[in-house]
Parts: C-alpha cells; structure tokens; sequence
C-alpha cells in the first residue's frame, strides 16, 4: 500500500489504481507518477482507460482500490485508523481548484461572455475580488490569442477559438496542474493547431501537464514521458523516443502502426 509521505518532487502519485464500472474494470492497477513540470502524455486505443484515469486524478471517478495524491496529499480519502474514508466535500473540492480540467467538449457556459466565463470560478468558487479576477482574465485571454473576443458569447466562437476561453478559463484558477482530455478531437482538423499551439506554450511554461490526445505530432515534440494504454494496463511508457522510435513491444508497434 501506498505512503502518505510527500515526494517533493510529484505532482501526481497513483498507485495500483482499480476503477470499475460494474462488471468492467476499466483501470487494472495503474501505477503512475508526474513530476512537477512535466508534461505526460497518455496515448492509446479507444476504450482503453485514459478519459477514466484523467477522471479519477481529480475525483471526478472514484476509485475501487489503490491510491492517489495530488500534491502530496491524498485523493478523495482520508485515513481513519489505517482505513481510508471518504473526503469531505469541502476538502475535495479544495484539491480540485488546485487542478484544472480541460474537456473534449469545450463547456464553456453559453450565457457568459468569453471574459464572464474565465472570471466565474476565481470570483464565486474562490470568492476573489472581481477587479483583481478580471485583469488576470484579460491577460488570460491574450495570452490564448482571445483578447479581442473577451466580450463575445460562445455560439459567436468556433470551436478553437472556445477551446482556447476553456483553456483561459482552467488557468484563471491558478492550477498546480492541468488535465488535458482530447481537447482538439471535436474541433474541424484545420483548428487543432491553434489549440496545439497553447497547449504547447503552456508547456514551455513548465506547467505541469497530463495530456490525453491522439495528437501523435504533439506527443512526440512535446511529452517529457508518455504512457501507452490498451485494455485497462499500462503496456509501456518512457521518453517519446522510446516509444515512437525504439518501442519493442509488440502492442505498442502495433498501435502506433494503425494510426500514421
Ligand atoms: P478511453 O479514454 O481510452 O477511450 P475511457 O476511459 O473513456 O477510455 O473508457 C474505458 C471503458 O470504460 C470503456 O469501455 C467505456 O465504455 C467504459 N466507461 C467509461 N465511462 C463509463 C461509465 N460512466 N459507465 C460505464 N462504463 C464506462
């Protein structure tokens, strides 16, 4: 079973996770670590666990069995005489604004202009004061290329350029770490880059990252460690070369071969 130390160095600490969804089990013990910095990038086959492990780093899934830490603190439970018991809602929420959440759909609210959707958070979940909020928002805005649409609502963005208010919004939190869920999969091919680009500025930035994609382009130029799934497992992960350039492992070859 897992420490309740903290390593200075890890951002993320999974230890033999298990996440069932009924009779599947959908995570077969998963152990992973991210360092502060690093960017991870997760890659493999449909249905294989990488949405439900993303999920569950930040409580979104809980887990069946194993143990997660999030900044040296643990996920979701608390240890009660060496059992762990479920987490106040005040305490999981508390590690959650510590963790940004980008999604495939951009769920950004379609009431709000792109500069209400970034400032809601800080201002009624962290309770900031609004004019503090609102000139980090902007800056926000400009730094994701969307300063000029800072008063346009949603349905007037096309999907990159929303993609990029959600991105603006999750950092509006201030997060130690942000979780990237397929964001560029539901975008028309020719507004991947513009997502890519700010995500790979992020990056640059030593944000501390785990990236679902199969963007294969982007794990390679931009991953420090990447992780192959299939069936619930981890099969492999190492550094982008390993994987992309010197992976023996058949499943990985394989997968890596069906989709260039
Ligand atoms: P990936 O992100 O690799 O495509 P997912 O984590 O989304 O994989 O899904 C893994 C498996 O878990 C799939 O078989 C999927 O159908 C199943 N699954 C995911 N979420 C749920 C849920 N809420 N209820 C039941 N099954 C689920």
């Amino acid at each position: 079973m897992g420490t309740q130390q903290k390593d200075a160095n890890e951002m993320v600490r999974g230890e033999q996770i298990v996440k069932r969804f009924g009779p599947l089990t959908v995570l077969n013990g998963i152990d992973f670590t991210v360092k502060y910095g690093q960017v991870v990038v997760i890659i493999g086959p449909s249905g294989s666990g990488k949405t439900t492990l993303l999920r569950c780093i930040n409580h979104l899934e809980k887990i069946d069995d194993g143990r997660i830490y999030v900044d040296g603190e643990l996920v979701g439970y608390r240890i009660v005489n060496g059992k762990p018991v479920e987490d106040s809602e005040a305490n999981i929420a508390r590690m959650r604004s510590k963790v940004g959440f980008v999604f495939q759909r951009f769920n950004l609210f379609p009431h709000m202009t792109a500069l209400e959707n970034v400032i809601e958070a800080p201002v009624h979940v962290l309770g900031e004061p609004v004019n503090v909020v609102k000139e980090r928002a902007m800056a926000l805005l400009e730094k994701v290329g969307m300063a000029e649409k800072a008063g346009a609502y949603p349905h007037k963005l096309s999907g990159g350029q929303q993609q990029r208010v959600a991105i603006a919004r999750a950092l509006a939190m201030q997060p130690k770490l942000m979780l990237f869920d397929e964001a560029t999969s539901a975008l028309d091919p020719e507004l991947v880059g513009e997502v890519l680009k700010v995500m790979r500025q992020l990056a640059e930035e030593g944000m501390t990252m785990v990236v679902v994609t199969h963007e294969m382009g982007f794990a390679r130029e931009v991953a420090d460690h990447v992780i192959f799934m299939d069936k619930s497992v981890i099969v492999e992960e190492g550094p982008p070369e390993q994987i992309f350039e010197y992976s023996e492992n058949e499943r990985t070859r394989n997968f890596l071969g069906r989709i260039h």
